[in-house]
């Protein structure tokens, strides 16, 4: 059988939930399109010389709540149903989360690891330029994700500032999100989604009566994600025994040291080779037992054949979609804990719109209020999933997906379908 598409399995969880709660017919009709497809291609200059084309998505999905709101990916797998799926499970962590922002999501097919600082300097001022009022501070508000990182925000709020914003001579901070501090970024958004998932995975040990200190987690993907969820479940005595990223895996059975990890792979760009670890295959990482898995790469990597290798209590998934909808069943049925990927890595899009809010009041946090606020918001809306879990006897994914889609019909009720 065919295997179904990002967009397809996207499409099957939100219709899933939307027959459970039975939303209204019109507006699951509205939210099972996208509003706006956008593709632009241009060229960059490289390094050596040569003119290459690139081609970049920016998808929109719905704006009911506020502003369309989403990630920028850099990477060679990036297309129409990937864009498109990543944009709709947007609009469902924003309203899961209660953010008062819509969902979108944009990439450029492009190897972020074949681009110099430069190239990924010109790539991303041809892309904001070719995007042109496509987005706005006020209408659609890109952010990091996948192959991008703050400097590319910041490029990327440059840019924008000096063309679209150049007329109204306006300052353009909130054009985008996580930016550097010193260009109008917030304390605590790099860490943000690695902190979001670590609230939940403390708050599901306390909720199972499970004791963090001395428990084990593998991970893959040593990222913004990864590495910062590492970084801050470590200092609650949790070891990670194994990490993958994509040049390869390493182990190390009594704990691998975080931070020397994290040096390491800035100055190589890989995990790969670090002293103090044994190399693994990427496959045999999956089989290696422990107390939870950390998936913070890309989607579809634990099938069914994977999941059947695994031996872990949860999965908390930092990554959009690393559970096909068959690996997901597989550790369901075997009862596995799953803190999925609309609640379990919204703690990016949550300190993104602290940092809209400051850019907007000329403001500016202390860490300490971002993080409170970021783990108020959080596990409130853990709670709700794990409540309306309760009330449809379903799933906790759905969960998720069922208390979005009653935010967005209350919506849609009260403001009515335009005209
Ligand atoms: P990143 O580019 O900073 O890091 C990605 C990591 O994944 C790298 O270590 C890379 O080597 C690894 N990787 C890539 N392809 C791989 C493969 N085939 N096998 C194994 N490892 C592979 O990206 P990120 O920002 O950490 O994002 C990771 C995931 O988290 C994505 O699914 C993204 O959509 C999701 N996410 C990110 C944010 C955010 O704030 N950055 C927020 C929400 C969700």
């Amino acid at each position: 059988m065919k295997k179904k598409s990002f967009y397809q399995v996207t499409r099957d969880r939100y219709h899933k939930a939307a027959e459970i709660m039975d939303l209204k017919a019109d507006v699951r009709e509205i939210l099972s399109e996208p509003k706006n497809v956008i593709r632009v291609h241009f060229p960059v200059r490289r390094d050596d010389g040569k003119l290459e084309l690139f081609r970049g998505y920016r998808i929109q999905h719905n704006n009911i709540l506020g502003p369309y709101k989403g990630g920028i990916r850099y990477h060679p797998q990036v297309s129409t149903d990937e864009v498109a799926a990543l944009a709709a499970m947007m609009t469902f962590k924003c309203a899961l989360v209660a953010l008062p922002l819509g969902g979108a999501k944009g990439g450029v097919q492009v190897d972020p690891h074949s681009l110099s600082e430069t190239e990924h300097m010109r790539l991303t001022r041809r892309f904001t330029h070719a995007l042109g009022t496509n987005i706005g501070a006020t209408y659609d508000i890109p952010a990091p994700d996948l192959g991008t990182n703050a400097r590319t925000m910041n490029w990327m709020m440059d840019t924008y500032s000096n063309t679209v914003g150049f007329a109204g001579r306006e300052l353009h901070y909130g054009v985008v999100t996580g930016k550097t501090i010193s260009c109008g970024g917030s304390l605590g958004r790099e860490k943000a989604t690695g902190q979001g998932l670590v609230f939940l995975v403390e708050e599901w040990a306390r909720l199972n009566k499970f004791d963090l200190a001395d428990s084990t987690y593998i991970l893959q993907g040593f990222g913004n994600v990864g590495s910062n969820a590492a970084r801050l479940l470590n200092q609650s005595g949790a070891r990670c025994i194994a990490i993958m990223d994509h040049r390869g895996a390493i182990t190390n059975p009594k704990g691998l040291p975080v931070h020397d990890l994290i040096r390491y792979s800035n100055e190589t760009k890989s995990i790969v080779g670090f002293d103090g670890s044994e190399p693994i295959s990427k496959e045999d990482l999956w089989s290696i037992e422990a107390d939870i898995a950390i998936p913070a790469a890309i989607e579809n990597q634990i099938d069914e054949e994977v999941a059947s290798r695994m031996r872990v209590k949860l999965v908390a998934e930092g990554a959009n979609g690393p559970l096909t909808p068959e690996g997901n069943q597989v550790l369901v049925d075997r009862g596995v804990d799953i803190l999925p990927d609309l609640l379990a890595n919204a703690g990016g899009v949550i300190v993104s719109y602290f940092e809209w809010t400051q850019n907007k009041n000329n403001d500016r946090w202390d860490l300490e209020e971002v993080d409170a606020k970021l783990k108020k918001r959080i596990l409130r809306s853990y709670q709700a999933a794990r409540a309306a879990q309760a009330r449809h006897k379903t799933n906790i994914r759905i969960a998720c997906y069922i208390v979005a889609c009653e935010r967005l019909q209350a919506a849609y009720d009260d403001r009515g379908i335009f005209p």
